[in-house]
């Protein structure tokens, strides 16, 4: 399994549950991540010097808090895009100043970028390929960009050297029901959910037909969410992420959401018609 994430803290938050269950069950699972994160909001006061607006070292940082989550999830194999040769900076939030440095994600060369990742494809083989949608999920620049260049090496990789073609595709998804009952269930604690009053204020909700897979890690929620303590400039513990979990209990975050987007729908299937194991349908 390939995972292409944008920043360090987004595999937890996505896919935690997940990376966590399969590595149980002895999956070989690689995630390439592709900035440090550099331009992350420092969350925990005392390490306020690290931002990009001071000491410009959080980056360094959020390799180790990656670290530490891969060792909670049982991942052994964690890469940053270009390890050793080429690093693309964090290009921090859309419309913001970071967006035109040269070094940044957001203005990699597409093509080169992927020609990296593909390297990886060849060497690791992956069955399954996990990245975001079209809008990276939210819209975050370096997220549109992973997207952008996960897609393009798995189109490109079946074409050069050993070529491999990946099996299955899945995007993250969020579905608009899960959100709906996270918003009413943070309303009625005198909460709110991310700010939103309604489910059809988050950009990041897919209806609920165009996801086609639940991964349910409820087994692993308590993997995911020490790795998420392991985030801790990231994902501060009176902050949104850990107020769902106290309010719907931790159980809201081992259910995962994907959309299949290359490759056939294999049984088992949930009670919602979604796929129910990633892997399913493939030659073990
Ligand atoms: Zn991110």
């Amino acid at each position: 399994m390939l995972l292409v994430h944008a920043h360090p803290d987004d595999e937890t938050i996505n896919n935690g549950a997940t990376m966590s269950l399969y590595a149980s069950q002895g999956v070989q699972i690689t995630l390439i991540t592709c900035t440090r994160g550099e331009e992350g909001e420092v969350l925990v006061p005392g390490l306020s010097h690290l931002a990009s607006t001071h000491d410009d070292q959080l980056g360094t940082h959020r390799i180790d808090e990656l670290a530490s989550a891969m060792v909670e999830l049982g991942v052994e194999d964690h890469r940053f895009l270009g390890d050793g040769k080429i690093n693309f900076r964090d290009s921090g939030m859309m419309g913001t100043a970071p967006n035109d440095l040269p070094d940044v994600f957001w203005q990699a060369d597409v093509d080169a970028a992927a020609a990296l990742i593909v390297d990886v494809i060849h060497e690791i083989r992956p069955h399954v390929l996990v990245t975001y949608d079209e809008i990276g999920g939210y819209g975050h620049p370096d997220h549109i960009q992973a997207h952008r260049v996960a897609m393009r090496a798995a189109e490109l990789s079946p074409l050069s050297g050993n070529g491999w073609e990946i099996p299955k595709i899945y995007w993250n998804a969020m579905p608009k029901s899960v959100i709906a009952q996270g918003i009413e269930a943070m309303k009625a604690s005198g909460s709110d959910f991310f700010g939103a009053e309604s489910v059809d204020d988050l950009p990041f909700v897919k209806d609920d037909a165009l996801v086609t897979a639940m991964v349910d890690g409820t087994a692993h929620v308590d993997a995911k969410m020490a790795a998420m303590k392991a985030h801790e400039t990231q994902i501060a513990l009176d902050g949104p992420f850990f107020a769902l979990s106290n309010n719907l209990g931790s159980q809201i975050w081992g259910l995962e959401f994907y959309t299949l987007v290359k490759g056939v729908a294999a049984a088992p299937f949930d009670e919602n018609s979604r796929e129910a194991n990633l892997f399913a349908g493939l030659v073990p």
